[in-house]
């Protein structure tokens, strides 16, 4: 049948430059087999071309599964079945690339040496997959990027944020118009070798559908005891992953599918401190930023207090991307400055620069009278280098964003600051709260989640119980506190969903205030889960929650008694520079977050006596 269609073809549009192209597509036909015959692909994998070849040879062009089979065997032929880098490991070159690209994270890089010095030990090692944790922007990815380095092995990020298809990790089989391999197939094709190192970005991010679950296609190719054999839909024959390096990272481990989790060494990467920043913008991200944007250190000065300002007022992050974001918008606006100056160099009369241009103008105002810039035709214009100070950081960046606005709020009865944990990193977390006449009831606004309103209303039994200890009353003098009472607590900022244990102890300071009419200090944060009977339980996440504190320039911290093995992992700076509460139980909390205490005794006795 198939040769009749061809002489059919050739009578209906029988011209010679068909003939010619079909003997052309025959050539290419055969030089494919050739190279079919010639790469190194397993056995199995070259049968099956073998007998696709057979096939494609019978076939007309016209068909549409012509092209698709010709894909398919050019892929095969592309794929590096057998070859690879030649990993160059040497733990000393090791540390040194990765000391070189990354100022702190101590733990991480430990351990990451730690896993190449056993690959140096034992060549084909099933060892653990690595996955980075930890809030964007800490370096996750770029530590991937030094670990390939290091081994000059090809690198290759697969994002797999959103993945939701099971075919966008293992291919869609050939019968589907379209098909196509998987990722992970892909990856392999585009870098050309079979021992890459693999970034799989986001594995927290993977989401289930209809189309199946890309979770369970990624337990195939993370298992050492099967990805020798891993199998793509759309290739059908076996290919070998057990040389490739998986690297994986996410934000968060509660939503990674616990079988994968349980195939991964989690490593935690924690959020810089201001000073780590700083070192981090000085060391890497400005040279970087200057290099991106063709400036030289002659040309901008960003001192040290510049880049905290920035720090401070324009980002509020756990890692260093907003910063860098930042810097690049002033180098920037530093080129267009540079640039123009060129300019005037080669036409003397100065342009005018245009009203809405001011910001620009005023990055050089700082550093350069007006007189200087006159003499025009010197290789470095005499104001440079220009100079980021205060004003042209606002000029550049706008107002700050972000103000020390925490003593502020403060200043009423019925707020208090708790820490919260998020996978973007800590954050500090107001807590209000109003009283007003009505019949006992409590409302509570800010999207919280089941466990935060049970922490609220644990909060309210446990001060009622113990109104009677601290002197707390209603409006009406009562020490029933609902009595006649309603009560609102509100989480700003209220857009944002929360949900967790830990706001337990500063829900209770907060109606402490408000209840006794005195004001938490201005300077203290907490966090810890609190019981009905009054006891602080651990609760999780102390590191990131003292960075964000620390952030937000407050000095005194409690915390629950047990979480004061976390404190180690604080580095000794940071420590210095807080004050740490140990909380066993509320009276404890209380008693650090009010100025003077909120003692109990005192005031009974003092009350037993007068009575
Ligand atoms: P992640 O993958 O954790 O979201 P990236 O690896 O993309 O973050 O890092 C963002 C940027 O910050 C990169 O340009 C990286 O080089 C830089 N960076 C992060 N941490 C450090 C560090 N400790 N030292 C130097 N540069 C860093």
């Amino acid at each position: 049948q198939v040769v009749a269609i061809r002489p059919n073809r050739r009578i209906s549009h029988g011209s010679i430059t068909e003939d010619e192209e079909e003997e052309e597509d025959h050539d290419d036909v055969v030089m494919l087999e050739k190279k079919i015959r010639t790469s190194s692909m397993s056995e199995q994998a070259l049968k099956v071309c073998l007998k696709e070849i057979k096939r494609l040879k019978k076939m007309p062009q016209s068909m549409p599964e012509y092209a698709l089979t010709r894909n398919y065997l050019e892929l095969m032929v592309e794929l590096p079945w057998n070859k690879s880098t030649k990993d160059r490991l040497e733990i000393r070159a090791a540390r040194i690339v990765l000391d070189n690209d990354h100022y702190a994270m101590e733990k991480l890089k430990k351990r990451v040496l730690e896993y190449l010095a056993v690959r140096q030990l034992k060549n084909n090692l099933k060892g653990p997959i690595l996955c980075f944790v930890g809030p964007p922007g800490v370096g996750k990815t770029s530590v991937g990027r030094s670990i390939a380095k290091t081994l000059g092995r090809e690198f290759h990020r697969i994002a797999l944020g959103g993945v939701c298809d099971q075919s966008d990790i293992r291919g869609h089989r050939r019968t589907y118009v379209g098909s196509m391999p998987g990722r992970i197939i892909n990856g392999l094709k585009t870098v050309g070798v079979n021992n890459p190192v693999f970034l799989l970005d986001e594995v927290d991010k993977l989401a289930k559908s209809l189309q199946g679950d890309p979770a369970a296609a990624l337990l195939e190719v993370l298992d050492p005891e099967q990805n020798h054999s891993f199998t793509d839909h759309y290739l059908n024959v076996a290919f070998d992953l057990s040389q490739v390096l998986f690297i994986a990272t996410a934000n968060t481990t509660a939503t990674i599918p616990p079988a994968l989790l349980d195939r991964m060494e989690v490593i935690q990467v924690p959020g810089y401190t201001q000073e780590e920043k700083i070192e981090i913008a000085h060391r890497h991200l400005i040279p970087k930023q200057l290099e991106l944007h063709g400036l030289t250190p002659q040309q901008i000065q960003i001192p040290q207090v510049t880049t905290l300002g920035i720090i401070t007022r324009y980002t509020r992050e756990a890692g260093v991307r907003a910063l860098d974001r930042k810097l690049g918008a002033i180098c920037r606006a530093v080129a267009v400055k540079v640039a123009e100056g060129q300019h005037k160099e080669a036409k003397p009369d100065r342009a005018e620069v245009g009203e809405g241009e001011d910001c620009k103008e005023h990055v050089t105002e700082d550093a350069k009278p007006e007189s200087i810039s006159d003499t025009a035709d010197l290789a470095l214009p005499p104001e440079m280098p220009i100079l980021i100070d205060f004003h042209a950081l606002k000029d550049i960046l706008g107002p700050p964003m972000y103000d020390m606005e925490v003593s502020e709020r403060l200043s009423q009865p019925g707020v208090a600051i708790g820490l919260a944990w998020t996978p973007l990193g800590g954050e500090i977390m107001f807590v209000e709260a109003s009283r007003m006449d009505g019949e006992g009831q409590l409302t509570l606004t800010g999207q919280l989640g089941d466990v935060m309103k049970e922490s609220a209303h644990l909060a309210i039994s446990w001060l009622r119980s113990n109104a009677k200890r601290y002197q707390l009353t209603n409006a009406s003098g009562s020490f029933d506190l609902l009595d006649n009472t309603d009560i609102h607590l509100h989480f700003p900022a209220g857009a944002v969903t929360k949900d967790g244990p830990s706001a337990g102890v500063t829900i209770v300071t907060c109606l402490a205030s408000l209840f006794s009419g005195r004001l938490v200090c201005s300077d203290v944060a907490m966090t810890g889960e609190i019981t009905l009977r009054g006891l602080v339980l651990p609760v999780g996440g102390i590191k990131d929650k003292v960075l964000a504190a620390h952030r937000a320039g407050l000095k005194r911290i409690i915390i629950p008694q047990r979480n004061e093995k976390d404190l180690e992992e604080i580095a000794a700076h940071v420590r210095q520079e807080l004050s740490f509460v140990l909380a066993g139980c509320l009276d404890e909390v209380l008693n650090a977050a009010f100025d003077g205490g909120f003692a109990v005794k005192a005031r009974l006795e003092h009350l037993n006596s007068k009575l």
